[in-house]
């Protein structure tokens, strides 16, 4: 992820990676209270670009607000500084990683200062770009009764550590984990849409990780005249459909091949999610914009 040439942007500063300091005694590292970003930039035919940017940062202030972690910074500097950074680092395909982390606090009150560091690095595919062999989870998504789920915080992500280290012992790609109620939620860094009669289905928000990407899925299925239904989605309806996939910012679109022993009929491309992999790489490649992206 870095060398010692590495740039990364902490608290106002541009510094070494190599030098960059914590504190061992920070509430975040305990307790995983932090909130974080997964944000991609694109070398696109003018100029490195990041995509969807300030939905990003706007998610990472939302996320901060609703579990009250304090974020004092602006927005459009932030963004600012991400280009800088990518500058520095001479990246110009890349994952961008905000972090909002606290100061030492060994109490489990929520902090009254918190730091912040943007760094970045290449990064392939998350989960490559062939179809995957999924199972549904034992471990299921966190009750938003329990956790604000919407936030993309640290802590969220112990569930999804578990997860995918049972699937991937187990012999497959991924996991796809159930919400409390048993329905179908999503992967554990991606969201998940299906494929039934000319149609996609995508879980309703309230258990999910609202996900830029699913967004930008549904913006596109607009322009393309593609019904999308979000609802309560079972493990059923996920297995008798004509197919699925992820998408994310890490992983992009990426098809599912199998769920746990059902293998889907459907080639991949001639799949709507094939059709919204195309429109998603010209999209964030600035080939297309949305009103011409066929
Ligand atoms: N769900 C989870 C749990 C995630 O970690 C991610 C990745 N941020 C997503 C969904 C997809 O979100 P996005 O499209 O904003 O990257």
């Amino acid at each position: 992820y870095y060398n010692s040439n590495t740039i990364i942007y902490l608290n106002g500063q541009l510094v070494k990676a190599s030098e960059a300091k914590t504190d061992l005694y920070g509430q975040s590292l305990h307790y995983g209270f932090a909130a974080f970003e997964g944000i991609r930039a694109y070398k696109t035919h003018n100029a490195t670009r990041i995509f969807k940017a300030r939905e990003h940062f706007e998610r990472l202030k939302r996320s901060c607000e609703l579990t009250g972690i304090p974020f004092t910074w602006n927005i459009d500097d932030l963004i600012r500084q991400s280009y800088r950074l990518l500058e520095l680092n001479n990246l110009k395909d890349a994952y961008i990683r905000p972090l909002v982390f606290s100061e030492p606090q060994m109490t489990l009150v929520a902090p009254e200062h918190t730091s912040i560091m943007l760094c970045a690095w290449e990064w392939a595919a998350y989960l490559g770009d062939r179809q995957l062999k999924v199972c549904i989870s034992p471990f299921e998504r966190p009750n938003p009764k329990s956790i604000k789920i919407e936030a993309k915080i640290s802590g969220n992500y112990v569930n999804s550590i578990l997860a995918t280290s049972d699937a991937k012992n187990k012999g497959f790609d991924e996991a796809i984990l159930l919400d409390a109620n048993g329905f179908v939620a999503e992967a554990p860094g991606a969201n998940i849409f299906i494929e039934k009669g000319g149609k996609l289905y995508t879980p309703a928000k309230g258990n999910i990780l609202p996900g830029i990407t699913r967004a930008t899925m549904i913006e596109l299925c607009k322009v393309l005249d593609i019904e999308v239904i979000e609802k309560e989605i079972t493990v059923d309806f996920l297995k008798e459909a004509d197919g699925s996939f992820f998408c994310g910012t890490a992983v992009e679109v990426v098809g599912i091949h199998t769920i746990d022993e059902t293998v889907y009929r459907q080639r991949w491309r001639d799949s709507i999610g094939a059709t919204l992999q195309r429109a998603y790489k010209n999209l964030v490649l600035e080939k297309v914009n949305y009103e011409v992206i066929i």
